[in-house]
Protein backbone atom coordinates (compact mmCIF):
# COMPACT_ATOMS: atom_id res chain seq x y z
CA UNK A 1 0.00 0.00 0.00
CA UNK A 2 1.43 3.45 -0.75
CA UNK A 3 2.63 5.19 2.37
CA UNK A 4 0.59 8.74 2.07
CA UNK A 5 3.36 11.24 3.67
CA UNK A 6 0.77 14.16 3.72
CA UNK A 7 -1.51 12.25 5.76
CA UNK A 8 1.96 11.72 8.36
CA UNK A 9 2.95 15.37 7.60
CA UNK A 10 -0.45 16.92 8.77
CA UNK A 11 -0.72 14.61 11.98
CA UNK A 12 2.88 16.40 13.11
CA UNK A 13 1.74 19.86 12.03
CA UNK A 14 -1.12 19.22 14.05
CA UNK A 15 0.33 18.47 17.11
CA UNK A 16 2.99 21.04 16.98
CA UNK A 17 0.56 23.56 16.28
CA UNK A 18 -0.03 24.23 19.89
CA UNK A 19 3.69 25.80 20.31
CA UNK A 20 5.01 29.20 19.96
CA UNK A 21 6.10 29.85 16.05
CA UNK A 22 10.10 30.06 17.80
CA UNK A 23 9.21 26.52 19.70
CA UNK A 24 7.36 24.83 17.05
CA UNK A 25 10.26 25.80 14.51
CA UNK A 26 12.90 23.86 16.52
CA UNK A 27 10.51 20.84 17.22
CA UNK A 28 9.76 20.68 13.48
CA UNK A 29 13.50 20.08 12.81
CA UNK A 30 13.06 17.06 15.52
CA UNK A 31 9.89 15.07 14.09
CA UNK A 32 10.32 13.03 10.43
CA UNK A 33 8.53 11.15 8.59
CA UNK A 34 10.88 7.75 7.52
CA UNK A 35 11.38 8.15 3.48
CA UNK A 36 14.24 5.76 2.83
CA UNK A 37 15.34 7.09 -0.79
CA UNK A 38 15.04 10.84 0.07
CA UNK A 39 16.73 10.21 4.24
CA UNK A 40 19.39 9.31 5.30
CA UNK A 41 20.23 11.27 8.52
CA UNK A 42 17.89 13.89 7.54
CA UNK A 43 14.94 12.51 9.16
CA UNK A 44 15.28 14.35 12.41
CA UNK A 45 17.44 17.01 13.73
CA UNK A 46 19.68 15.50 16.79
CA UNK A 47 21.96 15.87 19.41
CA UNK A 48 21.20 19.45 20.64
CA UNK A 49 19.65 21.16 23.81
CA UNK A 50 16.04 20.28 24.78
CA UNK A 51 13.87 22.92 24.70
CA UNK A 52 12.87 24.82 28.33
CA UNK A 53 9.81 23.54 30.00
CA UNK A 54 8.33 20.69 27.31
CA UNK A 55 8.87 17.84 29.24
CA UNK A 56 11.61 16.01 27.70
CA UNK A 57 12.26 12.56 28.49
CA UNK A 58 16.08 13.15 28.66
CA UNK A 59 18.33 12.49 31.87
CA UNK A 60 21.92 13.79 32.08
CA UNK A 61 25.77 12.73 31.67
CA UNK A 62 26.02 11.55 35.33
CA UNK A 63 22.87 8.75 33.99
CA UNK A 64 24.90 7.99 31.02
CA UNK A 65 28.30 7.44 32.88
CA UNK A 66 27.40 6.13 36.32
CA UNK A 67 23.82 4.97 35.19
CA UNK A 68 24.84 3.66 31.63
CA UNK A 69 28.66 2.73 31.47
CA UNK A 70 30.35 2.44 34.77
CA UNK A 71 27.13 1.57 37.09
CA UNK A 72 26.77 -2.35 35.82
CA UNK A 73 30.96 -2.73 36.42
CA UNK A 74 30.80 -5.57 39.48
CA UNK A 75 34.16 -5.23 41.02
CA UNK A 76 34.14 -1.37 41.04
CA UNK A 77 33.25 1.21 43.53
CA UNK A 78 31.01 3.60 41.73
CA UNK A 79 30.77 6.82 44.13
CA UNK A 80 28.09 9.37 43.59
CA UNK A 81 29.93 12.79 44.09
CA UNK A 82 28.18 15.37 44.87
CA UNK A 83 24.64 15.96 46.87
CA UNK A 84 22.44 12.86 48.14
CA UNK A 85 19.82 12.82 45.05
CA UNK A 86 21.36 11.92 41.83
CA UNK A 87 23.04 8.71 44.06
CA UNK A 88 19.66 7.65 45.36
CA UNK A 89 17.47 7.70 42.85
CA UNK A 90 20.06 6.37 40.65
CA UNK A 91 20.53 3.29 43.29
CA UNK A 92 18.72 -0.31 42.29
CA UNK A 93 16.73 1.51 39.43
CA UNK A 94 18.51 -0.05 36.57
CA UNK A 95 18.13 -3.97 35.95
CA UNK A 96 22.08 -4.45 35.22
CA UNK A 97 21.80 -7.94 37.11
CA UNK A 98 25.24 -9.15 37.95
CA UNK A 99 26.49 -12.19 39.80
CA UNK A 100 29.03 -13.07 42.38
CA UNK A 101 28.92 -12.10 46.30
CA UNK A 102 27.89 -8.82 47.28
CA UNK A 103 30.57 -6.13 49.08
CA UNK A 104 33.18 -9.04 48.16
CA UNK A 105 32.70 -9.54 44.40
CA UNK A 106 29.92 -7.52 43.42
CA UNK A 107 29.29 -3.68 44.28
CA UNK A 108 26.32 -3.16 42.09
CA UNK A 109 23.62 -3.24 44.76
CA UNK A 110 24.99 -0.45 47.05
CA UNK A 111 24.57 3.44 46.81
CA UNK A 112 27.94 5.07 47.62
CA UNK A 113 28.11 9.26 47.93
CA UNK A 114 29.97 11.63 49.02
CA UNK A 115 26.81 13.20 50.59
CA UNK A 116 27.16 16.81 50.12
CA UNK A 117 26.63 19.55 52.36
CA UNK A 118 26.39 23.08 52.07
CA UNK A 119 30.19 23.03 53.63
CA UNK A 120 31.19 21.58 51.37
CA UNK A 121 29.92 23.80 48.57
CA UNK A 122 31.78 26.74 50.37
CA UNK A 123 34.96 24.93 51.09
CA UNK A 124 35.17 22.46 48.45
CA UNK A 125 34.80 18.55 48.38
CA UNK A 126 38.66 17.11 48.04
CA UNK A 127 38.91 16.22 51.84
CA UNK A 128 35.64 14.39 51.89
CA UNK A 129 36.18 12.90 48.42
CA UNK A 130 39.72 11.39 49.61
CA UNK A 131 38.17 10.28 53.39
CA UNK A 132 35.85 8.91 51.65
CA UNK A 133 37.77 7.04 49.34
CA UNK A 134 40.32 6.23 52.69
CA UNK A 135 36.88 4.11 53.99
CA UNK A 136 35.70 2.97 51.28
CA UNK A 137 39.23 0.73 50.69
CA UNK A 138 39.17 -0.02 54.66
CA UNK A 139 35.55 -1.34 54.08
CA UNK A 140 35.73 -3.00 51.15
CA UNK A 141 39.21 -4.21 50.59
CA UNK A 142 38.59 -6.90 47.53
CA UNK A 143 37.15 -3.52 45.43
CA UNK A 144 39.42 -3.56 42.18
CA UNK A 145 38.85 -0.01 41.52
CA UNK A 146 36.96 3.42 42.65
CA UNK A 147 35.50 5.21 40.09
CA UNK A 148 34.47 9.10 41.30
CA UNK A 149 31.28 9.87 38.94
CA UNK A 150 31.15 13.88 39.43
CA UNK A 151 27.37 15.59 40.07
CA UNK A 152 27.13 18.48 38.84
CA UNK A 153 28.11 21.04 42.00
CA UNK A 154 32.04 19.32 41.36
CA UNK A 155 32.74 21.36 38.01
CA UNK A 156 31.23 24.33 39.25
CA UNK A 157 32.64 24.47 42.58
CA UNK A 158 36.36 24.09 41.02
CA UNK A 159 37.03 21.16 42.81
CA UNK A 160 39.81 18.79 41.45
CA UNK A 161 39.12 15.52 41.84
CA UNK A 162 41.88 14.63 39.06
CA UNK A 163 44.61 15.18 41.97
CA UNK A 164 42.42 13.79 44.89
CA UNK A 165 42.36 10.45 42.68
CA UNK A 166 45.56 10.41 41.55
CA UNK A 167 47.20 10.50 44.84
CA UNK A 168 44.65 8.24 46.38
CA UNK A 169 45.20 5.37 43.94
CA UNK A 170 49.23 5.70 44.45
CA UNK A 171 48.15 5.42 48.29
CA UNK A 172 45.47 2.43 48.20
CA UNK A 173 47.26 0.71 45.22
CA UNK A 174 43.70 0.43 42.88
CA UNK A 175 42.49 2.66 39.90
CA UNK A 176 40.97 5.34 40.91
CA UNK A 177 39.17 7.37 38.22
CA UNK A 178 37.76 10.25 38.18
CA UNK A 179 35.00 11.21 35.43
CA UNK A 180 33.91 14.15 35.03
CA UNK A 181 30.31 13.54 34.07
CA UNK A 182 28.49 16.52 35.74
CA UNK A 183 24.85 16.59 34.61
CA UNK A 184 25.24 20.20 32.93
CA UNK A 185 27.79 18.87 30.56
CA UNK A 186 26.28 18.10 27.30
CA UNK A 187 22.34 18.05 26.12
CA UNK A 188 21.51 14.02 27.55
CA UNK A 189 23.03 11.44 28.65
CA UNK A 190 24.76 10.42 25.61
CA UNK A 191 27.63 13.12 26.56
CA UNK A 192 28.27 10.40 29.88
CA UNK A 193 28.44 7.63 27.74
CA UNK A 194 31.62 9.73 26.07
CA UNK A 195 32.94 10.94 28.48
CA UNK A 196 32.65 7.24 30.92
CA UNK A 197 33.97 5.61 27.46
CA UNK A 198 37.26 8.11 27.61
CA UNK A 199 37.95 7.79 31.40
CA UNK A 200 37.91 3.63 30.33
CA UNK A 201 40.48 4.41 27.47
CA UNK A 202 42.61 6.50 30.05
CA UNK A 203 42.98 4.32 32.68
CA UNK A 204 41.67 0.90 31.85
CA UNK A 205 42.17 -0.34 28.49
CA UNK A 206 45.73 -1.97 27.89
CA UNK A 207 46.55 -2.32 31.96
CA UNK A 208 46.11 -5.95 32.40
CA UNK A 209 48.86 -8.38 31.27
CA UNK A 210 47.37 -11.13 28.69
CA UNK A 211 48.41 -14.61 29.23
CA UNK A 212 49.85 -15.45 25.60
CA UNK A 213 48.72 -19.39 26.32
CA UNK A 214 45.19 -19.08 27.05
CA UNK A 215 44.55 -16.87 23.91
CA UNK A 216 42.50 -18.83 20.84
CA UNK A 217 42.09 -16.97 17.16
CA UNK A 218 38.08 -16.97 18.78
CA UNK A 219 38.96 -14.36 21.59
CA UNK A 220 36.25 -11.86 21.55
CA UNK A 221 34.11 -8.73 23.41
CA UNK A 222 31.17 -8.00 24.25
CA UNK A 223 30.69 -4.23 24.03
CA UNK A 224 27.40 -2.12 24.79
CA UNK A 225 25.54 -5.15 26.69
CA UNK A 226 24.34 -3.91 29.96
CA UNK A 227 22.49 -7.62 31.01
CA UNK A 228 19.45 -5.81 31.88
CA UNK A 229 17.21 -8.63 33.09
CA UNK A 230 20.05 -11.11 32.16
CA UNK A 231 20.29 -10.33 28.47
CA UNK A 232 24.25 -10.38 28.33
CA UNK A 233 23.70 -13.91 29.81
CA UNK A 234 21.02 -15.26 26.94
CA UNK A 235 23.16 -13.71 24.80
CA UNK A 236 26.63 -15.25 25.73
CA UNK A 237 24.95 -18.86 25.59
CA UNK A 238 24.53 -18.18 22.12
CA UNK A 239 28.53 -17.40 21.52
CA UNK A 240 29.13 -19.75 23.88
CA UNK A 241 27.33 -22.42 20.94
CA UNK A 242 28.79 -20.63 17.78
CA UNK A 243 32.54 -21.71 19.36
CA UNK A 244 33.53 -18.05 20.39
CA UNK A 245 35.57 -17.20 23.47
CA UNK A 246 34.29 -14.30 25.10
CA UNK A 247 37.02 -12.81 26.95
CA UNK A 248 34.85 -9.84 28.29
CA UNK A 249 31.53 -8.21 28.40
CA UNK A 250 31.22 -4.35 28.97
CA UNK A 251 29.48 -3.70 30.98
CA UNK A 252 26.47 -5.84 32.30
CA UNK A 253 27.78 -8.55 34.55
CA UNK A 254 31.46 -7.30 33.28
CA UNK A 255 34.81 -5.97 35.67
CA UNK A 256 37.57 -3.76 35.12
CA UNK A 257 40.08 -6.86 34.72
CA UNK A 258 38.11 -8.02 31.30
CA UNK A 259 38.52 -4.62 30.69
CA UNK A 260 42.11 -4.45 31.30
CA UNK A 261 42.68 -7.44 28.76
CA UNK A 262 40.12 -6.82 26.20
CA UNK A 263 43.10 -5.30 23.80
CA UNK A 264 43.94 -9.03 23.89
CA UNK A 265 41.07 -10.06 21.74
CA UNK A 266 40.11 -10.28 17.98
CA UNK A 267 37.37 -8.67 17.42
CA UNK A 268 34.95 -6.63 19.71
CA UNK A 269 31.16 -7.49 19.00
CA UNK A 270 29.24 -4.15 19.22
CA UNK A 271 25.23 -4.29 20.75
CA UNK A 272 24.71 -0.92 22.01
CA UNK A 273 26.56 1.38 19.74
CA UNK A 274 25.37 4.18 20.72
CA UNK A 275 26.72 4.53 23.96
CA UNK A 276 30.25 2.61 23.21
CA UNK A 277 31.51 3.43 19.66
CA UNK A 278 34.11 5.43 21.20
CA UNK A 279 35.75 2.37 22.94
CA UNK A 280 35.32 0.19 19.94
CA UNK A 281 37.19 2.74 17.77
CA UNK A 282 39.63 3.58 20.33
CA UNK A 283 40.33 -0.52 20.15
CA UNK A 284 40.54 -0.16 16.38
CA UNK A 285 42.40 2.46 16.07
CA UNK A 286 45.19 2.09 18.60
CA UNK A 287 45.46 -1.85 18.74
CA UNK A 288 43.81 -2.96 15.48
CA UNK A 289 40.55 -4.44 16.56
CA UNK A 290 37.53 -4.26 14.01
CA UNK A 291 34.35 -4.06 15.49
CA UNK A 292 31.08 -5.18 14.08
CA UNK A 293 27.89 -3.81 15.15
CA UNK A 294 24.76 -7.20 16.03
CA UNK A 295 21.40 -7.27 17.13
CA UNK A 296 20.04 -9.97 19.39
CA UNK A 297 16.51 -8.91 18.98
CA UNK A 298 14.27 -11.39 17.49
CA UNK A 299 15.04 -14.23 15.26
CA UNK A 300 15.44 -12.82 12.22
CA UNK A 301 17.77 -10.35 13.56
CA UNK A 302 19.47 -12.87 15.59
CA UNK A 303 19.83 -15.09 12.56
CA UNK A 304 21.49 -12.34 10.13
CA UNK A 305 24.02 -11.21 12.98
CA UNK A 306 25.07 -14.56 13.54
CA UNK A 307 25.61 -15.19 10.30
CA UNK A 308 27.51 -11.84 9.98
CA UNK A 309 29.77 -12.65 12.98
CA UNK A 310 30.19 -15.93 11.70
CA UNK A 311 31.83 -14.95 8.58
CA UNK A 312 34.83 -13.09 10.25
CA UNK A 313 35.58 -16.52 11.34
CA UNK A 314 36.86 -19.90 9.84
CA UNK A 315 34.85 -22.50 8.89
CA UNK A 316 34.56 -24.27 12.18
CA UNK A 317 32.98 -20.87 13.36
CA UNK A 318 30.81 -20.67 10.27
CA UNK A 319 29.45 -25.17 10.33
CA UNK A 320 28.44 -24.46 14.10
CA UNK A 321 26.58 -21.21 13.37
CA UNK A 322 24.38 -22.71 11.12
CA UNK A 323 23.99 -25.48 13.64
CA UNK A 324 22.67 -22.88 16.10
CA UNK A 325 20.67 -21.60 13.85
CA UNK A 326 19.09 -24.69 12.71
CA UNK A 327 18.63 -26.10 16.28
CA UNK A 328 16.93 -22.87 17.68
CA UNK A 329 14.42 -22.87 14.31
CA UNK A 330 12.30 -25.19 15.55
CA UNK A 331 11.84 -23.51 19.04
CA UNK A 332 11.47 -19.67 17.68
CA UNK A 333 8.79 -21.13 15.02
CA UNK A 334 6.77 -22.21 18.16
CA UNK A 335 7.03 -19.09 19.32
CA UNK A 336 6.13 -17.54 16.57
CA UNK A 337 3.07 -20.04 15.91
CA UNK A 338 1.44 -19.55 19.42
CA UNK A 339 2.03 -15.38 19.61
CA UNK A 340 1.50 -14.14 15.98
CA UNK A 341 -2.02 -15.15 15.68
CA UNK A 342 -2.62 -13.20 18.81
CA UNK A 343 -0.66 -9.81 17.90
CA UNK A 344 -0.75 -9.78 14.30
CA UNK A 345 -0.86 -6.23 12.61
CA UNK A 346 -0.87 -4.66 15.93
CA UNK A 347 0.47 -1.23 15.82
CA UNK A 348 3.41 -0.01 18.13
CA UNK A 349 4.90 3.39 19.16
CA UNK A 350 8.16 3.46 20.40
CA UNK A 351 10.21 5.78 22.79
CA UNK A 352 13.65 4.75 24.44
CA UNK A 353 17.05 5.73 24.78
CA UNK A 354 19.56 5.45 22.00
CA UNK A 355 19.61 1.96 20.40
CA UNK A 356 16.50 0.00 21.04
CA UNK A 357 13.91 2.36 18.83
CA UNK A 358 15.91 0.68 15.83
CA UNK A 359 17.46 -2.29 17.39
CA UNK A 360 13.96 -4.06 18.71
CA UNK A 361 11.98 -2.87 15.85
CA UNK A 362 12.83 -6.74 14.44
CA UNK A 363 11.74 -8.64 17.20
CA UNK A 364 8.41 -6.80 16.79
CA UNK A 365 8.04 -7.54 13.09
CA UNK A 366 8.53 -11.10 13.72
CA UNK A 367 5.64 -10.76 15.37
CA UNK A 368 3.61 -9.57 12.72
CA UNK A 369 3.68 -6.38 14.64
CA UNK A 370 4.17 -2.79 13.01
CA UNK A 371 6.24 0.34 14.51
CA UNK A 372 4.13 2.86 13.67
CA UNK A 373 6.36 5.47 15.53
CA UNK A 374 9.34 5.64 16.74
CA UNK A 375 11.51 7.91 18.88
CA UNK A 376 14.64 8.47 20.71
CA UNK A 377 15.82 10.17 23.62
CA UNK A 378 19.59 10.90 22.98
CA UNK A 379 20.49 9.45 19.40
CA UNK A 380 22.72 11.17 16.76
CA UNK A 381 23.02 11.62 13.24
CA UNK A 382 24.23 7.97 12.96
CA UNK A 383 21.69 6.01 14.98
CA UNK A 384 19.28 8.02 12.10
CA UNK A 385 20.97 7.13 9.37
CA UNK A 386 20.72 3.79 10.57
CA UNK A 387 16.83 3.73 11.39
CA UNK A 388 15.84 4.67 8.48
CA UNK A 389 16.87 1.45 6.76
CA UNK A 390 15.14 -0.42 10.09
CA UNK A 391 11.53 1.34 9.78
CA UNK A 392 8.96 0.74 6.82
CA UNK A 393 8.49 4.58 4.96
CA UNK A 394 5.73 6.62 6.53
CA UNK A 395 6.86 5.84 9.97
CA UNK A 396 6.80 8.59 12.27
CA UNK A 397 10.61 9.54 13.75
CA UNK A 398 11.18 11.81 16.14
CA UNK A 399 14.10 12.94 18.36
CA UNK A 400 14.21 14.21 22.01
CA UNK A 401 10.02 13.55 21.68
CA UNK A 402 8.45 15.52 24.41
CA UNK A 403 5.71 13.84 27.05
CA UNK A 404 3.25 16.06 25.44
CA UNK A 405 4.01 14.95 21.91
CA UNK A 406 4.13 11.61 22.56
CA UNK A 407 0.41 11.72 24.32
CA UNK A 408 -0.90 13.36 21.53
CA UNK A 409 0.59 11.02 18.76
CA UNK A 410 -0.72 8.46 20.46
CA UNK A 411 -4.22 10.06 20.17
CA UNK A 412 -3.73 10.32 16.64
CA UNK A 413 -2.02 6.97 15.98
CA UNK A 414 -4.03 5.05 18.18
CA UNK A 415 -1.49 2.17 18.86
CA UNK A 416 -2.47 -1.09 19.96
CA UNK A 417 1.02 -0.99 22.32
CA UNK A 418 3.35 1.98 23.63
CA UNK A 419 6.90 0.69 24.53
CA UNK A 420 8.75 3.34 26.56
CA UNK A 421 9.98 4.09 30.24
CA UNK A 422 8.64 4.51 33.50
CA UNK A 423 7.54 8.03 33.46
CA UNK A 424 5.19 7.30 30.43
CA UNK A 425 3.96 3.98 31.64
CA UNK A 426 1.35 5.30 33.79
CA UNK A 427 0.16 8.05 31.50
CA UNK A 428 -0.86 5.70 28.59
CA UNK A 429 -2.22 2.71 30.84
CA UNK A 430 -4.83 5.61 32.08
CA UNK A 431 -5.40 6.56 28.48
CA UNK A 432 -6.41 2.72 28.13
CA UNK A 433 -3.26 1.77 26.03
CA UNK A 434 -1.40 -1.24 27.01
CA UNK A 435 2.48 -0.39 27.75
CA UNK A 436 5.67 -2.43 27.95
CA UNK A 437 9.05 -0.58 29.78
CA UNK A 438 11.26 -0.94 27.04
CA UNK A 439 14.30 0.14 29.31
CA UNK A 440 14.04 -2.16 32.56
CA UNK A 441 12.04 -4.86 30.70
CA UNK A 442 8.97 -4.31 32.91
CA UNK A 443 10.76 -6.54 35.81
CA UNK A 444 11.00 -9.07 33.23
CA UNK A 445 13.77 -10.33 30.42
CA UNK A 446 15.85 -11.16 28.89
CA UNK A 447 14.48 -10.27 25.79
CA UNK A 448 17.63 -10.75 24.22
CA UNK A 449 18.64 -13.51 21.99
CA UNK A 450 16.80 -17.08 21.59
CA UNK A 451 15.59 -17.54 24.93
CA UNK A 452 14.88 -13.96 25.31
CA UNK A 453 12.77 -13.73 22.14
CA UNK A 454 10.05 -15.88 24.06
CA UNK A 455 9.95 -13.93 27.01
CA UNK A 456 9.56 -10.86 24.99
CA UNK A 457 6.51 -12.39 22.76
CA UNK A 458 4.67 -13.64 25.84
CA UNK A 459 5.41 -10.38 27.50
CA UNK A 460 3.84 -8.41 24.30
CA UNK A 461 1.10 -10.77 24.61
CA UNK A 462 0.51 -10.60 28.10
CA UNK A 463 0.15 -6.45 27.83
CA UNK A 464 -2.05 -6.21 24.31
CA UNK A 465 -4.45 -9.57 25.06
CA UNK A 466 -5.10 -8.85 29.25
CA UNK A 467 -8.42 -8.46 29.71
CA UNK A 468 -8.03 -5.22 31.70
CA UNK A 469 -8.24 -3.17 28.86
CA UNK A 470 -12.19 -4.30 28.87
CA UNK A 471 -12.75 -2.76 31.74
CA UNK A 472 -11.15 0.80 31.23
CA UNK A 473 -14.49 2.73 30.93
CA UNK A 474 -17.46 1.81 33.15
CA UNK A 475 -20.67 0.43 31.82
CA UNK A 476 -22.80 3.13 31.76
CA UNK A 477 -20.01 5.39 29.43
CA UNK A 478 -19.91 2.55 26.90
S1 LIG B 1 21.60 16.85 36.25
FE1 LIG B 1 23.11 17.07 37.92
S2 LIG B 1 21.88 17.01 39.77
FE2 LIG B 1 20.59 16.16 38.13
S3 LIG B 1 20.91 13.94 38.22
FE3 LIG B 1 22.38 14.79 36.75
S4 LIG B 1 24.25 15.12 37.97
FE4 LIG B 1 22.56 14.91 39.39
Amino acid sequence: MAVNFKEQESIVEDILSVYSERAKKNRKEHIGINDKETCGTCVAKSNVKSLPGVMTPRGCAYAGSKGVVWGPVKDVINISHGPIGCGHYSWGTRRNLAEGEPAVENFVPFQFTTDFKERDIVFGGDKKLEQAIKELHELFPTAKGIIIESECPIGLIGDDIESVAKRMGEEIGIPVIPVRCEGFRGVSQSLGHHIANDSIRDFVVGKGEIDDSKKTPYDVAVLGDYNIGGDVWSSMKIFKEMGLNVVAHWSGDGSIEEMKITHGVNYNLLHCYRSMNYIATHFEEKYGIPWIEYNFFGPTKIKESIRKIAKLFDENIQEKSEEVIKAYEPKMQAVIDKYRPRLEGKKVMLLVGGLRPRHIVGAYEDLGMKVVSTAYEFAHNDDYERTTKEVENGTIVADDMNEYEFVELANKLKPDLVASGIKEKYVFQKMGIPFRQMHSWDYSGPYHGYDGFEIFARDMDLAINSPSWKLVKPLWKK
